[in-house]
Parts: structure tokens; C-alpha cells; sequence
């Protein structure tokens, strides 16, 4: 604790106010944290998560605005003086599957489970909106806006870029952007980020080989996709290991591979489904490039055809370095330095977060739910025992809180 000055100024308060008011809302934000556990909504359907986000926003003098892409809720604190607009994001979805912790606020509802934390996102995000009202006196002290962002569908279709196309960013212009994401990698306590790329951009391709059938005793007679597949399965992982920079990382996943009937026929096609993963925009578009290459040079030279169906999902998540500085610098002022993490490698993983973070600069951050001496947070995400140790989501309220008030009280 001595490494905290609880005195040290940031924006019109005090490290210690707002170490102080987290502190406050611990027990209200743990309970909303476990109210969604209980009832978690799919992506686009978060219908009641919504309804209690905004209501709750609307009770703190917060204007919101419903609806947004569907589900979507916007809130907007603002400030009393002129000044730039901060925008702190929350995901509020969960995933189709069953929960089984045990725990007493377990979910609910058969076949969906808050398994990635994003129940943790949206409490957090709502102690921080009722912490910058209640420091700054609902926003006359406040200097600039605070838009809080919660977004639906984060596991998928996406709930970001619809955000943005329906104004998310405007009126008043959003200037900067944060959000954060729980990690079991990380001690309950700690946050972390890094500068530069910190996900993935995550792209999946569907492919076909298509051959042509006939008696597996007479294999001169036909094309035998199998064989056609073999080869083009093989190739394609020789752009990881031989085209892409040994510097630069990338992944080529083919998780499903289906075809053919029994072992006397020969199979007149292959499907193949894969995940595809990089880290900037230019080995991406390589990526889609020579996996099409490959697959057009061994069909044709094998005498077969191919059918190649390529969706983008989310692009890499890009941290701002200057966005980073300042997470960095006010994390390390509220928690003390040794609480700040600088993560070395980028996740293969991906976030929607990526499209705010590409419209302005932005910072998102790892907040540490990991305890081992209570064995929570030791389940991987989209684990069906996957718990968080909840100790973070004071830490999570406390360093949204600052970076909010940090950004709208620099010197630029
Ligand atoms: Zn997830
Ligand atoms: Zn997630």
C-alpha cells in the first residue's frame, strides 16, 4: 500500500477518492455481476440486461439512449465544462451453453452461461458510471463527457461495427476508447495491457474439394477428393511455417474435415472448415491470398476444383500507444506499480473491441480475476466451470474510473 499516494490528483479528484468510492460499490456491483450470472442473454437477445443497464444509468441522471444495434445501450454523462469525450465499452452477452460451477448464483436458464465474464463487463461498467457521478458531482465537475458504451454481442454476429454505423461515435464526437476483459492469467488484483496489437483478427474459411466419384477399385477413373485433400491440408500449413515471418505470428486451423461414403467409394467431395488467425492487416490479406493460391494450384494440378467461401470476422485489435501510456500511468498510480502488468505477446484470440479501437485511439486492458488460494478463476473462458475471483471488479471500477477522469484532465 505504500507504493499508493492516496493524495496525488487525478482530474478533480483524489487516488484515494476514488480507490474509495470503488471500494463503496463493491457489494452493489458484485451483486449485479451476479444477477446477470443468473440470467445471461445471447448476442442480440440481451433484451433484460439492457433494460436493467439503462434503467439503472437513467436513476444516476445519466441520458441514455436504447436500442442501439438492437440490444445496445449508450450512456452519457456530461460534463458541466467543455472538454473531449471519452468513450469506457462493456460487452453484455453470454454463450449457449450449460453452466457447471455449482456456485449459488449459477445460471438460470438451461443452455446459456456467462462463461467469459462479460457479466463482470457490464457490473463493472455500471459501478464506474455510478462513481463518475457521484465524484463529480453528476459531471458539474467534470471537464468534457463520459459515454459509456454497452454492446451486445461481442461472441458473435458482432456487436461494434452496427454501434458505430448507427452513430455510436457521434454527437458528441467520441474523442478515445476503453474497455477491459477479465483473464484467469491474471492475479485478482492486477490489470494489464500492451502497446501495439493485443487480439487477433479472427477469419474463417469454408472450403470444397470437389473431385468426382466412383469404384474405389478403379481410382484411374476418377478424381479421388480425399487424395486432393490430403495434399491441399498439407500445403496450407506451409504458409504459417514457410510464408509468414517467423517474427509475425499466425495460425491456420482446419478443425473439421469431412467426406466420402465407405471405404469402396471413391469420394466425390471434401469440406474442410478452418480458422485463420493474424495479427496485422498485411499478413492477413497475405493469408487469404495464398490460401486461395494453394487451392487453386493443387486442384488444378490434380484435376480437381475447389469452392472457397472466406469470412472476415473481427480484424486485430490495435492498442494506442499514447491510450496505453495513460492506462499504464494512472493504473500504476491507483494500484501501484507492481499491480500493472505490460503483457509480452498478443492473444490468437479476437475482440470486438477492435472496430472502437480502429475509429479513434483506444486502450483495452486484461483485469485479473485469477486466485489460486481460493481456486477461482482457474477455468479457462467459454469453460463450463469457468468463475472469476469478484475481488477484481473493484480493481475494474477503479481503474475505468481513473482512465475516464485521467484522459478528460491531460494536457494536450
Ligand atoms: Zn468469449
Ligand atoms: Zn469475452
Amino acid at each position: 500500500m505504500s507504493e499508493i499516494d492516496q493524495d496525488r490528483q487525478i482530474g478533480p479528484v483524489t487516488v484515494g477518492e476514488i480507490r474509495g468510492q470503488a471500494e463503496a460499490l463493491s457489494d452493489e456491483v458484485i451483486a449485479l455481476r451476479r444477477a446477470f450470472h443468473r440470467n445471461p442473454e445471447l448476442g442480440m437477445e440481451e433484451f433484460e440486461t439492457a433494460a436493467t443497464v439503462a434503467a439503472f444509468l437513467r436513476a444516476l441522471g445519466i441520458e441514455v439512449t436504447e436500442s442501439v444495434a438492437t440490444t445496445g445501450v449508450i450512456g452519457l454523462l456530461r460534463g458541466a465544462q467543455d472538454g473531449p469525450t471519452v468513450a469506457l465499452r462493456a460487452d453484455m452477452d453470454a454463450l449457449p451453453m450449460d453452466e457447471d460451477t455449482g456456485v449459488e448464483y449459477a445460471s438460470c436458464v438451461q443452455g446459456k452461461m456467462h462463461s467469459c465474464g462479460h457479466d463482470a463487463h457490464t457490473a463493472c461498467l455500471m459501478g464506474t458510471a455510478k462513481a463518475l457521478v457521484e465524484l463529480t458531482d453528476c459531471g458539474r465537475t467534470l471537464k468534457g463527457n463520459v459515454k459509456f458504451l454497452f454492446q451486445p454481442a461481442e461472441e458473435g454476429p458482432g456487436g461494434a461495427e452496427p454501434m458505430l454505423a448507427e452513430g455510436a461515435f457521434e454527437d458528441p464526437v467520441v474523442d478515445a476508447v476503453f474497455g477491459l476483459h477479465v483473464s484467469v492469467e491474471h492475479a485478482v488484483g492486477t490489470v494489464g495491457s500492451r502497446s501495439g496489437v493485443i487480439t487477433a483478427a479472427a477469419d474463417e474459411a469454408r472450403i470444397e474439394i470437389i473431385g468426382s466419384g466412383g469404384h474405389g477399385a478403379h481410382p484411374h477413373k476418377s478424381v479421388d477428393s480425399v487424395i486432393v485433400a490430403a495434399q491441399a491440408l498439407t500445403a496450407l500449413q506451409t504458409i504459417v511455417s514457410r510464408e509468414v515471418s517467423p517474427a509475425d505470428a499466425a495460425v491456420i486451423t482446419v478443425g473439421r474435415i469431412e467426406g466420402g461414403y465407405r471405404n469402396n467409394i471413391i469420394a466425390p467431395n471434401v469440406k474442410m472448415e478452418t480458422t485463420i488467425r493474424s495479427l496485422s492487416d498485411e499478413t492477413r490479406d497475405m493469408l487469404q491470398d495464398r490460401i486461395e493460391g494453394i487451392l487453386s494450384g493443387i486442384t488444378g494440378a490434380m484435376r480437381a476444383d475447389y469452392r472457397l467461401d472466406y469470412q472476415r470476422g473481427y480484424p486485430p485489435l490495435e492498442n494506442d500507444r499514447e491510450m496505453v501510456d495513460l492506462f499504464f500511468d494512472t493504473a500504476s498510480v491507483l494500484l501501484g506499480p507492481s499491480a500493472v502488468l505490460d503483457i509480452p505477446e498478443p492473444s490468437m484470440g479476437a475482440e470486438d473491441f477492435a472496430y472502437f479501437a480502429r475509429a479513434v485511439p483506444g486502450c483495452f486492458f486484461r483485469l485479473g480475476v485469477h486466485n489460486a488460494e481460493k481456486g477461482l478463476g482457474v477455468y479457462p473462458n467459454h469453460n463450463p466451470k469457468f468463475d472469476i475471483d469478484e475481488g477484481g471488479l473493484v480493481t475494474g471500477v477503479t481503474v475505468m474510473t481513473g482512465v475516464a477522469l485521467a484522459y478528460l484532465s491531460r494536457e494536450s
